[in-house]
Order: structure tokens, then sequence, then C-alpha cells
């Protein structure tokens, strides 16, 4: 963030991303330097020490932060990473991306984003239920179904749900079910939940190899990252005919030109951990080296500022829908552009996540759950409607889908900061 700060390493921070895309949206609507300001600057944060006993009986302080961006068109919503690169500027900038995405698909939430600094891999799951329930008793005064409702996020699942809901509703003295989504289904949470990421990514995804005339079957694929985002849609794309010939996780990437077996790397990742040494594959040299393929498709799903100004050059995917949050760098946009790649923006293509998030949400509120199809059909039909808005819009003003993706969205959020009023 600040001037001393090499290039690589401005072009990397996602906070540095996230408000040039919005300096660069406020130009486009021409709004003033006083609606930059407000909307760049989070309207409240909160940094708490989190002391974890561990199973040992040492005692070791961890840190966690909660951003809140934007209020003006609902509470805040946003998920919680548990990650070592976990940092007040990264979640900065992705509690403002959370409030883009709301606006742009029309559910009425503000952003935020959570994390704590550690490495879950490296905590035993009684740790990560006392680092969970620590962290949720810390922020309790901002939490809450009409305050602020997270989900899951990096390094974090439905366990961590229902032990940060379970620990609201005792220091409520009640079930609150509609304190956080991404819940089992068990526990309030919605059918349909767990996929609706990759269901929203991968719907965008086959929208946009149609956009640009690409055939989706016998289209072939990459996807970077096989967590919750990353596995999903490998599966959906596999079985939409599209030929998934690489995937990666952090511990290494694997590679079939043929189309790998994804249900059975699915079970090869269940009982192992990770990608590598799924028998039906070759192993990639470097995992990076997905990211570089021939293919129609690449689906970033893993982390931050992977297609950054150091390898733009190298990426060679016709359409690139970003599950991940920021995984290009605006340096990296550019790039990419000159190329004629196709970049559908994550606030845009990983939003069916918040949706169904919205859709769990209104069904806990009201006690009343729907079928997976209703789920399955409403998320549908919103991310298409959506994706057409963008691509009007981008078509219209002749801008990039992420310049109007945040566009629009900027355009909600102001709107809606103007007609409630400063106050005083
Ligand atoms: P996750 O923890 O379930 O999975 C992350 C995956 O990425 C793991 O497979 C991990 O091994 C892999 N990974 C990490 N670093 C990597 C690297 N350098 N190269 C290759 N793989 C790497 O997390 P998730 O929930 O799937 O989230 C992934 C991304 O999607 C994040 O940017 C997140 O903010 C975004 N996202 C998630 C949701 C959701 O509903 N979970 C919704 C919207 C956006």
């Amino acid at each position: 963030m600040t001037a001393t700060l090499a290039a690589p390493v401005q072009d990397r921070n996602p906070l540095v991303a996230a408000r040039s895309q919005l300096a660069d949206a406020i130009a486009l609507l021409d709004l003033g330097p006083g609606m930059l300001d407000m909307l760049a600057t989070p309207r409240r944060e909160v940094t708490v020490s989190v002391p974890l006993r561990r199973d040992d009986g040492s005692v070791e302080v961890l840190i966690g932060h909660r951003v809140q961006h934007n209020l003006s068109r609902g509470p805040a919503k946003g998920g919680v990473r548990f990650s070592p690169h976990v940092s007040l500027d990264e979640v900065r900038a992705l509690a403002m991306w959370m409030t883009w995405k709301c606006a742009l698909v029309n559910i009425p939430y503000g952003g935020a984003k959570g994390g704590v600094t550690l490495d879950p891999r490296q905590y035993s799951r009684g740790e990560l239920q006392r680092v969970t329930r620590r962290y949720t008793s810390e922020l309790m005064p901002l939490l809450g179904p009409t305050t602020d409702i997270p989900a899951p996020d990096i390094g974090t699942d439905e366990q961590v749900m229902s032990w940060m809901m379970d620990t609201y509703s005792v220091n409520r003295g009640h079930t609150v079910l509609g304190v956080v989504t991404g819940k089992p289904v068990a526990l309030g949470g919605s059918l349909g939940r767990a996929s609706a990421t990759s269901r929203g990514v991968v719907h965008v995804a086959l929208a946009a190899l149609g956009h640009r005339g690409i055939a989706v079957r016998g289209a072939t694929a990459a996807v970077q990252g096989f967590g919750k985002v990353g596995r999903d849609a490998a599966r959906l794309l596999a079985d939409a005919g599209v030929r998934v010939l690489a995937v990666s996780d952090q511990y290494g990437a694997v590679h079939d030109p043929a189309g790998l077996d994804v249900p059975a790397l699915m079970a090869h990742v269940d009982s192992t951990g990770s990608v590598v040494g799924f028998a039906a594959s070759e192993p990639m040299d470097a995992g990076d080296d997905l990211l570089y393929l021939d293919v129609d498709l690449l689906v970033p799903a893993a982390v931050e500022a992977v297609i950054n100004a150091d390898n733009a050059h190298r990426v060679r995917a016709r359409v690139i829908a970003e599950g991940a949050n920021g995984p290009t760098t605006p340096a990296a946009d550019a790039v990419l552009a000159d190329a004629g790649a196709l970049v559908v923006p994550d606030i845009l293509a990983n939003a069916g996540g918040v949706i169904v998030s919205y859709f769990e949400w209104v069904q806990a509120n009201q006690a009343y759950w729907w079928s997976e199809d209703d789920v399955n059909a409403r998320l549908a039909e919103r991310m298409q409607v959506a994706w057409e808005g963008v691509v009007a819009y981008a078509e219209r003003r002749d801008i990039s889908l992420r310049q109007a993706a945040t566009t629009l969205a900027v355009e909600t959020v102001a709107n809606a900061h103007l007609a409630r009023g400063l106050y005083p």
C-alpha cells in the first residue's frame, strides 16, 4: 500500500487491485472524489486476539479480523477464512468485493469478510473448534442475522459454521439459525448451498464459451484449486461434456490430455487429501504450469493474484472464469485483454455462493425450506440475469466484463448511499 513497495508487490496486493477497480468504476460513472473515498474506506474494522489453548497445554495467541465494508444496502455478508496468508489488507479487499458482488446480483446485503491467520492443517479439530468459538465470541457485538452474517471461505467449512452458529446462539440464549450461512442441512442449511458457488461458476463459464463461439461439448478446461469451489466446478464441467485436462491444489497438479476422470479424482482426494498421486494422470512439474495450458477455459479457484504482471503473458486460455476472488491482478487484466482472452470477473462468476447463502438466510429466517430443484433453478435464473446484464453493459460502453460488473455494482451501492443521505 505504501509508495515504498516494489511494483510486483503492489500488483499482487489485493487491496491495491480492489481500489484500482473501484477508481476505474467511479471514473466511468463520473462520480466525484467524495464517493471514491466513501467507497474505498471500510465502514468498520475489528482486529481481535484469539488466545488458544493447544492440545499440549501451551497457549498461543492468534490474530483475527472482521471488516464490514459497506452497509448501505443491508446487513454485512461475507466469508471467514482460516489461512496463514490472512492479513488486514486482504480482508479489506475481500470485503469490498463482497459489497460489489451482492449489489451486482441484487441481493440485499453489504459486504464483509473475516479471517484468522493460521494454517488449519497444523491444528487438531478440537483446537480449531476453540479458535472458532473464541473468534466468534470476540465478534459477538458485530454478528447477527440483521447485522453481519458469516459464511465459509478458504480453510473453513460447514463444521466451522456450525460452531459459529452454536457459539452465537448460546451467548444469545436461543437458537439463531440466520446468523451464518453455509451450515449443514441438518442445522438449517440450504439444499444446494454446498455446490452453489461451483454451479454458478460453471453456469457463466459455459455462457462465456458460447459467447466466444466455442462449443461446450469437447471444449477443454483446467481448474486451479480443488477445494469447495474447484472440485464441484470440475465435476459440473465434466458433466456438461467439457474435457477437464488438469487440476491442481496447493501440493501439486495432475494432467491427462484425454480428460481426467473427475469422480475418480474426487475419491482419490477424499482418501489422500490431495490430487497428487492420482493414478490415472501425469503429474505436472510445477503446479503453476496448469495456468499456461492451451485450453478453452481456465478456472482459477484457489487464491488471489495467481495471474499477475509476471506471468499473464504465458496464459493461453480463451476464457477465464474466476472461481476465486481476485485471482487476476489489474496489470494481468490488461495483458489478457490485449491477448483477446475473455475474463469473467469474480464478482459475477463466483456469486452463486452468496446467492444461495441469501436463499439459506431467507429460508432459515422463515423456518421454511425449499427443494434442491427450486434452489438450483432460482440460482440459475439469477446467474443468467446477471451475466446478460453485465455483457450488455460491457458492449454498450465498450469496456471489459470486469469494468462492467464493477461499474454496475458501484452505481447500485452509490445510489443506495445517496438515497439514504449522509448521516448526520
Ligand atoms: P478451500 O479451502 O475449500 O479450497 C482451496 C483450494 O485451493 C484447495 O484445494 C487448496 O489446496 C488450493 N490451493 C491453495 N493455494 C493454491 C495454489 N497456490 N495453487 C493451487 N491450488 C491452491 O477454499 P474455497 O472455499 O474453495 O475457496 C477458493 C476460492 O473461491 C477463494 O478465493 C474464495 O474466496 C473463493 N470463493 C469461495 C466461495 C465458497 O462458497 N466457498 C464463494 C465465493 C468465492
